[in-house]
């Protein structure tokens, strides 16, 4: 599954390739894909407009799409009714903008095409976008758990209104945030969030809601790191511990996003190129295998429900 270094990447992607693109044709093969609008309503509301930014907040990709002034579509009111607007004047909403919101889940890859490229296959894309220049955008998406939202106001689109705070500080890869949470996570807010919780750490770290973008992949990376066990209660971690897990997950995130993610399953980056951060795992899928700070064979076992390998010398 994606998590915040796969997006991530995928974010920086399409700022460099599709950035100002503007969006000709949208061909919606799998309503399902499509949450809370009928999918012509969809197609309606998005043909025409040009995507002017590429933000990300946790595992969702948030594309902002604006329609040129004095072209407005008939449909743009639908995608307003489906949220409730935040009180006036909370946030300036630009004339015109809309967000379109796409959470990969498992399997969904974000691929572009040329114009003379056939559209991939095997799995055929649930959606494709034609841009004005002839390149195309697929969303393709194996296990089919991947969705996309259209929003006058992505705060309130209901997954994002529940995501807690960013891992990665204010300014730093491009991470934008919730107002409310403008101040971002710090180490003295990830040691409340830690004191608030009896269970175990691993489970905690991989729950969108307490903190957002961090999966069973950089948990246990970030838990090897920093020399924590993931099993381990959360509320008992002690301070000097929290601070230690707290630099090893930007750590771990930051190092894997210079590698553009990690490929071990289908994720793939923008022109279909898998990354390279799989290739440095020290403990992920690595239960049996050799320590690589002590050579003790690795313990592999499930926290949660969730296949988990640690060093049973290392993290304590
Ligand atoms: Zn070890």
């Amino acid at each position: 599954m994606p998590e915040l270094p796969e997006i991530e990447t995928i974010r920086r992607d399409l700022i460099q390739f599709v950035l100002s693109a503007t969006i000709q044709r949208v061909e919606v093969l799998d309503p399902t894909v499509i949450c809370e609008l009928p999918p012509a309503t969809f197609s309606q509301s998005v043909q025409g407009t040009t995507i002017t930014n590429v933000q990300r907040y946790g595992k969702y990709l948030i594309l902002t799409l604006t329609r040129p002034c004095g072209s407005a579509s008939p449909q743009a009111g639908e995608a307003r009714e489906s949220y409730p607007l935040s009180p006036p004047g909370e946030r300036v909403r630009v004339r015109g903008e809309q967000f379109l919101i796409v959470h990969l889940r498992m399997t969904g890859q974000l691929l572009l095409g040329t114009p003379s490229e056939q559209p991939p296959t095997n799995p055929t894309p649930r959606l494709i976008v034609t841009f004005a220049d002839g390149r195309s955008l697929y969303f393709r998406d194996q296990r089919r758990f991947g969705k996309i939202f259209l929003a006058r106001d992505w705060h309130t689109v209901p997954p994002l209104a529940r995501l807690g705070p960013e891992p990665l500080p204010i300014g730093s890869d491009g991470v934008r945030r919730k107002p409310d949470l403008k101040d971002g996570c710090d180490r003295d807010k990830f040691a409340e969030l830690l004191r608030r919780h009896t269970g175990a750490i691993k489970p905690l770290l991989m729950n969108q809601t307490i903190i957002a973008g961090v999966g069973n992949i950089y948990a246990q990376e970030a838990l090897f790191r920093a020399g924590i066990k993931p099993m381990r209660k959360a509320h008992r971690i002690r301070a000097y511990e929290v601070t230690h897990l707290w630099a090893a997950l930007q750590a771990t995130l930051r190092s894997a996003i210079r590698r553009r993610g990690s490929s071990q399953n289908t994720y793939r980056d923008l022109l279909g190129r898998p990354g390279r951060a799989q290739r440095f795992h020290a403990v992920y899928r690595r239960a049996g295998q050799p320590c690589p700070r002590c050579e003790t064979p690795l313990v592999g076992l499930k926290v949660s429900g969730r296949s988990s390998v640690f060093c049973r010398y290392c993290q304590h």
